[in-house]
């Protein structure tokens, strides 16, 4: 099976300090991958990689078993939302609709109008007039209506309050077994991605400290200390 994200020894550098290194990873289309790190760690370095938006200084990057941002096939198989500026303030909600028509060949606009109509966005609504978690749920709702393979996401609740988190995760869960779509995207709070990931990447200080399923790093955790899985 294609892996949905595929490096070996990758590597960024920004002038002389190296943002990523040594970055091997292999995951299994169809997971929700959870990217979890401290400020700086490089996580928006390695999802910039993913998405075509950075070339690599060292090693290689395949995903969905095509180089990164190559021609418009490439493009159309991943989504990406990006940390701080996913919509546009001055855009009303069908605006945005008919952006993302014009853009994206895959776009599914009944997914889009039936999603945000669950969610009770208006169509008439200036982005820069509503909250912060419906802006990202329409941000969500844009990335998901591009019908990609992969949906990648850059921190996308840090700047939400709680209830708007657990929503947002909900809705990202949901959405990826609906649409059998695997998902990429970090957090610096570790307790954004345990409910909702199955698949786990720690980035510390430019390097990969731990990668793989969720269940298996549990088992690993249970086995290594002893401890019990909740009833
Ligand atoms: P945050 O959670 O703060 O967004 P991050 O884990 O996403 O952090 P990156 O944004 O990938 O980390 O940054 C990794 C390192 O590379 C940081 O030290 C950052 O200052 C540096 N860096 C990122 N982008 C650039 C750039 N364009 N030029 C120079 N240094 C950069």
């Amino acid at each position: 099976m294609t892996s949905v994200l595929h490096t070996e020894g990758l590597g960024k550098k920004y002038g002389r300090r190296w943002a990523l290194s040594d970055c091997d990873l292999d995951i299994p289309a169809g997971h929700v991958v959870g990217l979890v790190g401290p400020n700086g760690a490089g996580k928006t370095t390695l999802l910039h990689l993913a998405a075509g938006l950075l070339s690599p200084t060292a090693g290689a990057i395949s995903v969905l078993g095509g180089v990164p941002g190559d021609g418009p096939a490439q493009l159309a198989k991943v989504g990406f939302v990006a940390q701080d500026t996913p919509t546009y303030a001055g855009l009303t909600v069908a605006e945005h609709l008919r952006l993302g028509a014009r853009l994206n060949p895959r776009w599914d606009d009944a997914l889009a109008r039936d999603r945000l109509a669950r969610l009770g966005l208006d169509p008439d609504r200036r982005a820069g007039k509503m909250s912060g978690g419906q802006r990202a749920q329409l941000a969500l709702t844009l990335g998901i209506a591009k019908r990609p393979d992969l949906l990648i996401l850059d921190e996308p609740v840090a700047a939400l309050d709680p209830l708007a988190r657990r929503e947002f995760m909900q809705g990202l869960m949901e959405a990826a077994a609906e649409h059998e779509l695997s998902v990429l995207f970090s957090s610096h709070l570790i307790s954004d991605l345990e409910r909702a990931c199955d698949y786990l990447i720690v980035l510390v200080d430019s390097r990969v400290r731990v990668a793989g399923e969720v269940e298996e790093l549990l088992s690993t955790h249970h086995r290594l200390t002893g401890a019990r899985r909740d009833p």
